[in-house]
């Protein structure tokens, strides 16, 4: 089956009792049992449902991998797979991380032992000199939120496999539409499926992805043990969206491609971070790993003041300014007030975070109304 077929078909079948075609909303908790254990596959909901069930294995098929488990949220399933570490425990992560993400590992995580290492992945450099006997974990997000860095994740495998460490990829931004970190021999793939799987700002989800029979029994049992698990109505939301996941990513990367371009070359604006410019630094990178470049792009303006950024902020009209990204429409950020708050300014810039980036999730609306609304806000 080839992406588009399993988008649509992956997981499902029509429903055994009735011939519904879409995957019911099984809303219960519990299931009958004809005796003490006498049951048709399911318990309680917190361990098995069948509406979150589709969902899983529809996820699991499109990242090319054997096991998939959905939660409540990105950040509850990147906090499960942290469950996964002990006291003492090390991980090696990124410089330029989702906000959320450097937040549990730095004021969550290491109150509990596990110390996280932020190091700039993208030069696939000094990596080996940061690994030690404690490192357990490698966290990778590429691209990266919101400088746009590249970072070659087989390369990362490869170090990683030398020291026998688990490399994790969060594939939000990418999707396993433009990239299938399991096929390049990442262990653990992670998604907010909140953005481009359910793809309509309608839900607030995470998903796991794995291919290693063992972990992903150690996985279950934490998803059941924690019980961070999402509802079937947004099971059934994320399904639904997912069928589209094909046609909305060949859109969103024309759009970003085309205003990735306009913007290049205006004269107001100081850098474009896009990974399909060739001007970005890791552009053959993204163009050897990745199947297109995706809807996410940022820039900065040659006047760097948080006001005028505020300003061009207001006026954008179809942008809406909001936090998150990947759903049909346009929105807008200010990172370093929104998304990265909670990363001290010294890291933010460390990473090339400057008071005037401004991230854009481009929709899928028509290009040149984007690009319109684009240039009036910038004046
Ligand atoms: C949004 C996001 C998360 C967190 O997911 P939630 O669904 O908001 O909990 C993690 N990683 C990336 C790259 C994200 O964009």
């Amino acid at each position: 089956m080839k992406f588009a077929t399993k988008a649509i078909h992956a997981g499902q079948h029509p429903d055994p009792a009735t011939g519904a075609v879409m995957t019911p909303i099984y809303q219960t908790s519990t299931y009958a049992q004809a005796a003490p254990g006498d049951h048709k596959g399911y318990e309680y909901s917190r361990t098995h449902n069948p509406t979150r069930d589709a969902l899983q294995r529809n996820i699991a098929a499109l990242e090319n991998g054997k096991f998939g488990f959905c939660f409540a949220s990105g950040m509850a399933a990147t906090d499960t797979l942290l469950r996964l570490l002990k006291p003492g425990d090390e991980i090696i992560s990124t410089n330029d991380l989702y906000g959320g993400t450097y937040r549990l590992f730095t004021k969550v995580y290491e109150h509990w032992g596990i110390k996280s290492n932020f190091i700039n992945l993208s030069t696939g450099q000094d990596l080996a000199s940061h690994i030690s006997a404690k490192t357990k974990l490698i966290w990778v997000e590429t691209p990266t939120n919101p400088m746009m860095q590249i970072i070659d994740i087989q390369k990362v495998v490869k170090i990683a496999r030398q020291n026998n460490i688990w490399v994790v990829v969060d594939n939000t931004f990418a999707t396993p539409y433009l990239q299938n970190p399991l096929d390049l021999g990442a262990d653990i793939v992670v998604h907010s499926a909140t953005k481009y799987l359910a793809g309509h700002s309608d839900v607030v989800m995470g998903a796991v992805v794995v291919n290693e029979e063992r972990l992903a029994e150690q996985i279950a049992f934490l998803q059941n043990s924690a019980g961070a698990v999402p509802g079937p109505q947004d099971c059934f939301l994320a399904l639904r969206g997912l069928k589209t996941l094909p046609i909305r990513m060949k859109q969103h990367c024309e759009n970003a491609s085309f205003i990735a371009q306009h913007l290049a070359s205006h004269a107001k604006v100081d850098q474009v971070y896009w990974p399909g410019l060739p001007t970005h630094a890791n552009h053959s990178v993204a163009a050897s790993q990745m199947n297109d470049f995706g809807g996410m792009l940022s820039f900065t303006l040659k006047d760097d003041q948080i006001q005028t950024t505020f300003e061009v902020l207001k006026r954008f009209k179809y942008f809406i300014l909001a936090e998150s990204l990947g759903g049909v429409e346009s929105l807008c950020g200010h990172p370093a007030s929104m998304t990265h708050a909670s990363i001290p300014k010294q890291e933010r810039l460390k990473a090339g975070l400057k008071d005037s980036l401004i991230r854009l999730s481009v929709g899928i609306e028509d290009k040149e109304d984007l690009l319109d609304d684009i240039m009036q806000a910038l004046g």
